[in-house]
Formats: structure tokens, C-alpha cells, sequence
């Protein structure tokens, strides 16, 4: 794992002040739920630091790491290409800063949850909708339900996010 300050800088680079802004919140949260249940704090700092490493990636950039890293979308990532951010984030992270397979998993999982997240990824899932930039409806309640009980904050999250997916009429991920 690489020095916190060099994944920044490498960031700063990659991401828009607005998402670099938004990791920093992540990997502030991260570390603040970590300790709250005994998780390991420098690695979910870490790992809600890169999380949307690969957010801003071009059509092209997307399509290059899909071969790279021999990714195969699946049908539902196929039309929404923005999930695939996701996986790609996990590749990229242990490739170019060798998060183990606990960080790689959590980013995996950040976006859709999955029912295979343990205890750390479903930190780095709840770090990253509760990040101190968030500002929607539901934020201040998951906060504190986030103190209290991650898998009630979790189910909670999902049912907004479902929500508002249905909303927009976007696709909703079996993961
Ligand atoms: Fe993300
Ligand atoms: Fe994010």
C-alpha cells in the first residue's frame, strides 16, 4: 500500500475538484466508521480514498482497461457504462497501488452493494453516500443510521437508490 499523500497527488490529476473533493470526504468517513467497528482504519482510508479512481474514465479509457484487465461486462453494464466504474476501480487500484483483496472488493462493490460485501466493503459502501459533501434528502438520517447499524443503513441506502433508479427509469443491478 502506497503513502496516502501520493495516492492525493495522483488523484488531483485524475479526478475533478468536485470528485477529488468527494473522495477526501470518503476516505475522511471511512476512517471515522472503521473505527467505530473495529475495522482496520488505514486501510479504509485508503480505500475510500480511491474508491472512484476510475470514475472519470473516457469511452476510450473505459474500453482499453475492459481489455486490460480482461473484464467482460455483463448485460446490465453493458447499456449502463458508469457501473462499470466500479470493477475497474478495484483493477486499477491493485494494479497501480496493490490494495489487497478486501480494499479490491469494497470498490468492487461500492456502487450496486453486493450480498457478498464483509464488513469492511460495506463501510466503504456506506463512506462513500455519507461523505460530507453528500447533501440529499436522505443523507442525515443514514448518517446516523450508519452509527448505529451498518446492515440497517445499508438496507436503507438500497431502498432510496432503488428508488430513484426506478425513477429515472435507469437499470436496476441484480448484484
Ligand atoms: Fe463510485
Ligand atoms: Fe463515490
Amino acid at each position: 500500500m502506497k503513502d496516502i499523500e501520493e495516492v492525493k497527488e495522483m488523484l488531483k490529476t485524475r479526478l475533478t475538484e468536485k470528485r477529488y473533493n468527494h473522495s477526501l470526504g470518503a476516505m475522511k468517513a471511512a476512517r471515522e466508521i472503521a473505527k467505530m467497528y473495529g475495522e482496520d482504519e488505514e486501510e479504509a482510508e485508503f480505500a475510500g480514498l480511491i474508491h472512484d479512481i476510475a470514475k472519470e474514465f473516457s469511452k476510450e479509457e473505459i474500453e482499453n482497461a475492459l481489455e486490460k484487465y480482461k473484464i467482460v461486462p455483463d448485460e446490465i453494464e453493458a447499456r449502463q457504462m458508469g457501473l462499470l466504474h466500479a470493477k475497474l476501480g478495484a483493477e486499477v487500484a491493485k494494479a497501480e497501488f496493490g490494495a489487497s483483496e478486501k480494499v479490491q472488493n469494497a470498490i468492487k462493490y461500492h456502487t450496486t452493494g453486493n450480498i457478498e460485501m464483509d464488513t469492511f466493503a460495506k463501510i466503504i459502501y456506506l463512506a462513500d453516500k455519507i461523505e460530507e459533501t453528500r447533501t440529499y434528502e436522505e443523507v442525515e438520517e443514514l448518517r446516523t443510521l450508519a452509527k448505529e447499524d451498518l446492515d440497517r443503513a445499508i438496507l436503507f441506502t438500497l431502498d432510496f437508490t432503488i428508488q430513484k433508479s426506478i425513477r429515472k427509469k435507469s437499470l436496476i443491478h441484480p448484484d
